[in-house]
């Protein structure tokens, strides 16, 4: 009887623990880079959501390629540039991450993106004269840095919709921790990064949408501490003559990636890391991007492919359910 007691006493402590959490939850929303944002903090020191969220607008004024008042827009429109120690470091990093996915990541890529109309939602096909001339201008070697100038080749022009994102997220991540949160969730357009685990101990769980149907959850991993990242043509796109192209372009051609994957979902300890790399195995294909995971292996994947197979790799697989029955889960090692 007293265990019985006991027992009933713990399990109503722990409930109301966990509904004092989801009590304390504070949601803070806004738009930056051209995405809906949300910080989810629990506990206290709510405030410090705000913060983050200004350090996320801060960085939006220095990596926007439409913002006339951007440093990359200054150094897009001039060629050469003095950069700040920030945009000079993602920059950088862009390039150093194209190198190591074989070009698959592209920061040049830009004039191609914006002849597509991605960049300000006028959408078009480029014919294939103009692709192949503004492609003369793509490739990482066409950028050069001096200690902190940069100057780029005639027609060269940058973009870093590819990282910002997951670099801002990490961003965030460190203003919660050093404000010693222990508990939110931050998801800036889709780039999430969680801290810790969820305020009742249990991991976050994380819907991988699906890709044929953006509003359903294709999975869900239960992850903690970490970034969780997808890229997919499904998330921007248009449409003509009953073809649609996606905003994420393959830099060997031009055209939007077009191969075996619907979507992939990168797992890692970098936000920075989980955005450039699921948009560089986007580009790969599954095959290759599944040869990137065995030869690097700091991170864990989730590629959805055309074929309605999930495959996962070794790590994640315990930490994902697949809760589409049309889709067959293999293990990727
Ligand atoms: P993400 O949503 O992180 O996968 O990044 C896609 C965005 O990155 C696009 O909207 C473009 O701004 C840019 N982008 C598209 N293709 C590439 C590429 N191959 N390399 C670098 N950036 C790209
Ligand atoms: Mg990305």
């Amino acid at each position: 009887m007293k265990r019985t007691l006991s027992v009933l006493i713990l399990a109503l402590c722990i409930f109301l623990t966990s509904c004092k959490a989801e009590e304390e939850k504070t949601s803070l929303s806004f738009y930056a880079m051209d995405t809906i944002m949300s910080i989810d903090t629990y506990g206290e020191n709510s405030e410090s959501a705000s913060l983050a969220k200004e350090r996320v607008l801060s960085l939006e004024k220095l990596f926007s390629v439409t913002d006339e008042n951007s440093e990359l827009f200054a150094l897009n429109e001039s060629g050469s540039e003095e950069l700040g120690k920030e945009t000079l470091e993602l920059i950088k990093y862009a390039l150093d991450m194209s190198e190591k996915t074989d070009g698959a990541l592209d920061p040049t890529i830009y004039p191609v993106l914006r002849e597509w109309g991605f960049t300000v939602g006028e959408y078009k096909i480029p014919d294939s004269e103009t692709l192949s001339a503004l492609l003369k201008n793509v490739g990482t070697d066409k950028v050069h840095i001096n200690e902190n100038s940069v100057s780029l080749d005639s027609g060269v022009m940058l973009d870093l919709g590819a990282v910002a994102k997951g670099y801002a997220s990490e961003e965030c991540y460190k203003i919660l921790k050093e404000n010693n949160l222990s508990s939110a969730l931050i998801n800036l357009g889709g780039n999430i990064r969680l801290l810790g685990s969820r305020p009742d101990g249990n991991p976050w769980r994380i819907g991988v949408a699906d890709p044929l149907s953006p509003s359903d959850n294709l999975g869900i991993l239960s992850v903690t501490d970490c970034a969780v990242v997808t890229s997919g043509n499904y998330q921007r796109y248009f449409e003509e003559n009953g073809k649609t192209y996606g905003h994420i372009i393959d830099p060997k051609t031009g055209f939007p990636a077009d191969n075996d994957l619907l979507s992939v979902t990168v797992i890692s300890d970098s936000g920075t890391l989980c955005d450039a790399l699921s948009t560089a195995l986007f580009v790969m294909g599954s095959e290759k991007a599944e040869q990137f995971w065995r030869d690097n292996k700091n991170f864990e994947a989730v590629f959805v492919l055309k074929d309605n197979t999930v495959h996962v790799t070794e790590e994640i697989y315990g930490s994902f359910s697949l809760e589409n029955k049309d889709f067959e889960l293999k293990i990727i090692q």
